[in-house]
């Protein structure tokens, strides 16, 4: 513990920070890793904007004995994990690094100017640290991955949680696209994946593996009402959740449904139609596709 901050030591390099946020329920934290080596930081993600909790972060800084921060780094643009970087930016000055197609997002959630945001280099040195810069879209299009090479470790922003749910979403998400990143944590060499929140997760290969199966179970069940009749994404949720309290989590539970109807027509196994007489979409199976769908 640093105040009331809770802080993990990942490696003799890397400190995991929870930072209050407001984010999605149960959840009440974002992680900020500081990668750190000599007097020499690189910041990823850094949610959350009050100046009380930004002064804690800025003293686990310090008591590590950082002088300066060489980078700010975002895995993707939502506020629960850039908001605090200009606070701390005052404080330990320096660039800041988001893939451009979520540079507008980032700019909005950081009242800043697009053009004080820089695109991330393909790699990011900090003294012999490497941390690889991946583009793995799926929770936003400009969503990053970080490698940190020689520890093996794998920053997955908001792709896997270490508790609560991921969410994938239009317009920002994109179901092919994340499961195509998941395949990536899948193949990869960490042996540790880093989430944007909740502890670090073991086994970050069968994890992921979970993650997707568990995924396309639930795009099946989506294909399966629909099989029985056309539905609004509204009615699948409520068909879906019928036996769980989602809470204030329900628009996102909405939103992942979308991602999965918005797959299902881009295969050719759904169409859409906003009908009569409220005009709401109205989502169907194909009528070629009928009993096609593997
Ligand atoms: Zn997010």
């Amino acid at each position: 513990m640093t105040g009331n901050l809770h802080t993990e030591t990942l490696c003799e390099h890397v400190l995991r920070v929870e930072l209050p946020t407001h984010t999605l329920e149960p959840l009440a934290s974002t992680n900020v890793y500081v990668i750190h080596q000599k007097d020499a930081a690189i910041v990823v993600d850094c949610g959350g904007a009050d100046g009380a909790d930004i002064e804690q972060l800025a003293d686990c800084l310090r008591q590590l004995g950082i002088q300066r921060v060489t980078g700010y780094i975002a895995t993707h643009y939502h506020a629960d994990h850039t908001g605090g970087i200009p606070a701390l930016q005052a404080r330990f000055p320096g660039p800041v690094y988001v893939h451009p197609l979520d540079h507008a997002g980032a700019a909005k959630a950081m009242h800043c100017s697009p053009n004080d945001l820089l695109a991330p280099p393909d790699t990011l040195s900090l003294g012999h640290l490497d941390i690889r810069v991946e583009h793995k879209p799926g929770h936003t299009h400009g969503h990053l991955h970080l490698f940190i090479r020689q520890h093996r470790l794998l920053l997955v922003g908001d792709h896997m949680a270490g508790s609560g749910t991921v969410w994938i979403g239009p317009p920002d998400g994109h179901m092919n696209d994340y499961y195509q990143a998941l395949e990536h944590i899948e193949k990869s060499q960490a042996i540790l994946a880093l989430p944007g929140h909740g502890p670090v997760i073991p086994s970050p290969q069968a994890a992921s593996r979970q993650l997707r199966l568990h995924r396309l179970a639930r795009e099946r069940e989506i294909y399966n009402w629909l099989a029985n009749g056309k539905k609004t994404a509204d009615q699948l949720v409520d068909l879906i959740y019928a036996h769980r309290n989602l809470g204030n989590a329900k628009h996102v539970a909405k939103r992942t449904i979308q991602a999965h109807l918005a797959r299902l027509v881009e295969l050719g196994e759904v169409d859409c139609q906003a009908l009569a007489p409220d005009f709401q979409m109205m989502y169907f199976i194909r009528k070629s596709q009928e009993g096609n769908y593997t």
